[in-house]
């Protein structure tokens, strides 16, 4: 997902919300079942013992914060489809979200119809997207950043992003290589596919958070279009987001003062506890524009098997065109990205991660409280061309690597080798330093240290030891300081020995 405004102005989504509040209609099942994976994954991360002792809230950006949803009329079906506000009838999600209620309201202040009430899941984007990064290091993945040509559509983009994993994997695996479009507005040129479009939004960035989220459904009275206000805490920044608008296929990424002011003024009935600026204003602190990347008909998430142009046949699995809901469904789509890639048949799949320990990343909690049945296998297959027997599909877990699997056999190995580490550190603190850190700069460092006296030489030996450990540590339970430790050059060390790095490519 994007966060940054990117050059080509048409690739981008950035500034989200970002909240759970699911948009599928009561009949939409599989746009159900994705949002519901996620809000139930999400909120059990949130609450997992384990998560709160390593401050995961913090380092994820995933908050559980108390949700509002406002509607000024009664013909809200129109402005949302979701379900009856007054009595709470045909809220799908109202048996799985937490505290679910519904209100009709006395018309009194809010001016509100109606309104239901529930704990939903607030993303902290900034931090979600820096977390899932480090995640995907932290299982091995390799990151490379680099922009695909779409002059020549899909079949051009996969055939340049095998030259770039070859680099990495060899020509024989690269070539075998499955590949993911999950690139959003994009995906208009490259797939040529003209129901991508953008919903442009525009929000304001203030200061202070909020006592609850709400979002406000109304209308305009003179014009009679709708109207969309919401107020989305970032309590782990400090800040609040409030929007928004929905302007479908308008690609202008810059600001509308207009628009802002209007945002303003609507949110302030929606939150003047956070009217703390100058004559009762919001204290803003910026405004962004992003184009959500929607599809007419919904999101495609399925496989197609694309032609290069060696004649080779290679399989994508498209996933894009999520529109304003790419948070909130993407448990549930990564959930069936990963069906769709088991299902590939022989040695098609891609084999970026080395395999090491592998993990069952189980969703079967999610499952087992799931009453919405998983939408049914496609029927064909890619005809993808194998010399492997095909492995068989494993549709209830991904399978992951996952480097921080811990036993009582790896603290054993941790402990032996940190006793001989500090024995070497107090003789040789340059050796020490160099079994950790490699030949460079910590070495170097080290050596002249150690020559003005071996206190120096010590002290900074222990450091880098510090580093190492601290960092392994933090890795092996499954969360990772990204910020560099100052003073320390080698990645080896500032990675705890796992090898964290995301690599430009062009
Ligand atoms: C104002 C606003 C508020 C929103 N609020 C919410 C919310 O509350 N909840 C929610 O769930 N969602 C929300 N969204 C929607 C959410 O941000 C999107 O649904 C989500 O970002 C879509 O993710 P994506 O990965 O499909 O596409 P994107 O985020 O657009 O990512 C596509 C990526 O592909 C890359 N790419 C494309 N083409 C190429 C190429 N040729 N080469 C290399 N890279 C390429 C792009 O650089 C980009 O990084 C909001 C969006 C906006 C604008």
């Amino acid at each position: 997902m994007a966060f940054e405004r990117n050059r080509d102005r048409d690739i981008v989504v950035f500034g989200a919300g970002a909240q759970w509040r699911s948009h599928s209609s009561p009949d939409d099942r599989e746009q159900q079942s994705w949002d519901k994976k996620s809000y139930l994954r999400w909120k059990q991360l949130c609450f997992d013992e384990h998560a709160r002792n390593v401050r995961f809230k913090e380092r994820s950006g995933l908050t559980v914060y108390p949700a509002r949803l406002v509607y000024d009329q009664s013909d809200h079906r129109d402005l949302a489809p979701t379900g009856d506000p007054k009595t709470g009838d045909g809220f799908w999600f109202r048996n799985f979200v937490d505290g679910f209620e519904s209100a009709v309201s006395a018309r009194g202040a809010d001016t509100s119809y109606a309104s239901v009430r529930y704990r939903s899941v607030f993303i902290d984007v900034p931090i979600y997207l820096r977390y899932l990064l480090v995640q995907v290091n932290l299982l091995g993945g390799q990151v490379i950043r680099s922009k695909l040509p779409d002059a020549n559509g899909i079949a051009g983009a996969v055939e340049a992003a095998s030259e770039l994993v070859e680099q990495f994997i060899g020509p024989r695996r690269a070539r075998k290589c499955l590949f993911v479009n999950a690139t959003g507005l994009r995906a208009r040129q490259l797939c040529r596919d003209t129901t991508v479009h953008p919903v442009r939004g525009q929000v304001v960035v203030v200061k202070g958070v909020p006592k609850e989220a709400a979002t406000r459904l109304s209308r305009d009275e003179k014009t009679g279009e709708s109207i969309l206000s919401y107020v989305i805490p970032r309590p782990l920044s400090g800040v609040t987001i409030l929007g928004g608008c929905n302007q479908k296929n308008n690609w202008n990424t810059e600001e509308d003062p207009e628009m802002s002011a209007q945002i303003k003024e609507r949110c302030a009935v929606l939150a003047p506890e956070l009217l703390t600026g100058p004559d009762s204003s919001f204290e803003v602190v910026g405004c962004q524009v992003g184009l959500r990347p929607a599809r007419t008909g919904g999101a495609r998430v399925e496989s197609e098997a694309i032609r290069d142009r060696h004649g080779d046949v290679r399989c994508v699995i498209h996933a894009y065109g999520h529109g304003g809901g790419g948070f909130q469904n993407s448990i549930g789509v990564a959930e069936k990205v990963s069906r769709l890639v088991a299902e590939v048949p022989g040695d098609s799949r891609a084999r970026l991660i080395p395999e090491k320990k592998t993990l069952q990343f189980d969703l079967e909690q999610t499952r087992a409280n799931d009453p919405i049945p998983p939408p049914p296998p496609p029927t064909t297959k890619p005809p993808i061309p194998t010399d492997q027997p095909n492995p068989p599909p494993n549709p209830a877990s991904y399978e992951v690597n996952r480097r921080h699997s811990r036993n009582s056999l790896d603290d054993g190995e941790d402990m032996i080798s940190a006793i001989f580490l500090i024995i070497i550190a107090i003789f040789l603190p340059p050796v020490a330093v160099f079994i950790v850190a490699g030949c460079g700069a910590d070495v170097l460092i080290n050596v002249c240290l150690t020559l003005l006296g071996f206190l120096p030489g010590h002290v900074h030996a222990f450091y880098v030891l510090y580093v190492y450990y601290n960092r392994k540590e933090q890795v092996q339970q499954g969360y990772y300081d990204d910020r560099p430790a100052p003073g320390v050059y080698s990645q080896n060390v500032q990675t705890g020995g796992q090898g964290y790095g995301t690599m430009g490519a062009h």
